[in-house]
């Protein structure tokens, strides 16, 4: 199968891509580097043997992107492309609705133009909101609470539209939990910001002795130890679980979405112990007060991706760590 992947270059678009390419299809790379380098294609190569077509442009050039889409005789989308900072968001929330939702209208304008019928979208468990119920499943109200999530939101409300509007459409929004970990081969896993703001990252700073210590925001929230509950997902089980979506679309038209986690929730407590014993290093701590916005516990009922598609996440916490841990000393060895 031709597959263009918006935001290819990225943290989960790259683990993506070698799970398609490794699997024998043809994959097609479309980013503008905002927040990738092209370095990345070297490292689909070394690990697959081989270099997908790389379009460097932005996905709001809807001529680049219907013409892309003709000459590659592109037949399904994976559209990964979007900024993803929810502090950031609150911020530069023009920004952030003209990159996401722009974005997509001009994505849906070049599908529609090129007859490319067929769309898996990254959208997140942040649509869910504040936590109703646990676990979270499919029919759990929505209600984002910052720009972010908003422009997410919004996206789905679209393509939900767009389904709707032509049964020739086949769309699913993935919402995934908390990905985490690397590529096993240590070459490719989340690009590190100055300083990161997700936990893995920083804990894995913490851990190099790049950062002093991580805070652990808030341990007065009413889980068993009192710190903050998420479901973390291994990337390369994200990644499988793509390439599922991506053929069970074939036989499914119409709008869908689907939870991608594990089911499984750990305390910031219990992530810095299994951090602390894959790297074989202290990851100092200190307990800080809550960080606004944030919730309790969240995590999935992945129920329905397992009735659905037969996936399920495979990969372990001890994994994630340690690919984690793998790519960031890589990392510093350069
Ligand atoms: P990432 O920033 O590593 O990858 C996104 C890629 O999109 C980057 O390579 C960037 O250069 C590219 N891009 C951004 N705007 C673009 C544009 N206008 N035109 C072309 N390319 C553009 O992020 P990621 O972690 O790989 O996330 C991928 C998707 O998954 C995003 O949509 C994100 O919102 C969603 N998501 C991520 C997480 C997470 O924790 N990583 C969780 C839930 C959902
Ligand atoms: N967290 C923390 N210290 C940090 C970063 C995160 O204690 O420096 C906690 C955060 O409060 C939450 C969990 O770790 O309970 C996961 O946070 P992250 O930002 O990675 O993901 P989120 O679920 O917020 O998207």
């Amino acid at each position: 199968m031709n597959v263009l992947l918006t935001g290819g270059m990225g943290y989960i678009g790259s683990h993506v891509a070698v799970t398609l390419l490794q699997a024998g299809h043809r994959v097609i790379l479309y980013d503008n580097l905002r927040n990738s380098e092209a370095g990345i294609l070297a490292r689909i190569a070394k690990i697959t043997g081989q270099t997908p077509v790389f379009i460097q442009a932005d996905i709001r050039a809807t001529k680049t992107l219907t013409d892309t889409l003709q000459q590659h005789t592109v037949e399904a989308v994976l559209h990964f492309a979007g900024l993803k900072a929810v502090g950031e968001s609150a911020q530069k929330p023009v920004e952030y609705y003209a990159n996401n939702v722009e974005g997509t209208i001009s994505l849906m304008q070049a599908m529609q133009e090129a007859e490319v019928r067929s769309l898996v979208f990254s959208s997140s468990a942040t649509v869910y909101g504040e936590p109703r119920y646990l676990p979270l499943d499919e029919a759990h109200p929505l209600a984002a609470t910052n720009p972010y999530g908003r422009s997410k939101l919004h996206i789905e409300e679209m393509l939900r539209d767009l389904s709707i509007s032509d049964p020739l459409w086949r769309v699913i929004s993935l919402r995934y939990f908390n990905p985490a970990g690397a590529h096993e081969s240590g070459l490719l896993g989340e690009k590190p910001v100055a300083v990161p703001n997700n936990l893995m990252p920083y804990m894995a700073r913490v851990a190099t002795g790049e950062l002093k210590e991580l805070s652990v925001f808030g341990n007065d929230y009413p889980t068993p130890d009192g710190t903050g509950v998420r479901d973390y997902i291994h990337v390369m089980d994200l990644a499988e679980g793509h390439m599922a979506a991506l053929f069970w679309l074939a036989e499914h038209p119409g709008w869908h979405t689907l939870n991608l986690g594990t089911g499984q929730g750990y305390s910031v407590l219990e992530m810095v112990a299994a951090f602390a014993k894959a790297s074989g290093r202290a990851v100092p701590y200190r307990i800080a007060p809550r960080r606004k916005g944030d919730v309790a516990a969240c995590y999935a009922d992945p129920e329905k991706a397992r009735r659905e598609l037969g996936w399920q996440a495979r990969r372990d916490l001890a994994e994630m760590c340690a690919s984690a841990w793998k790519f960031q000393k890589q990392l510093q060895t350069g």
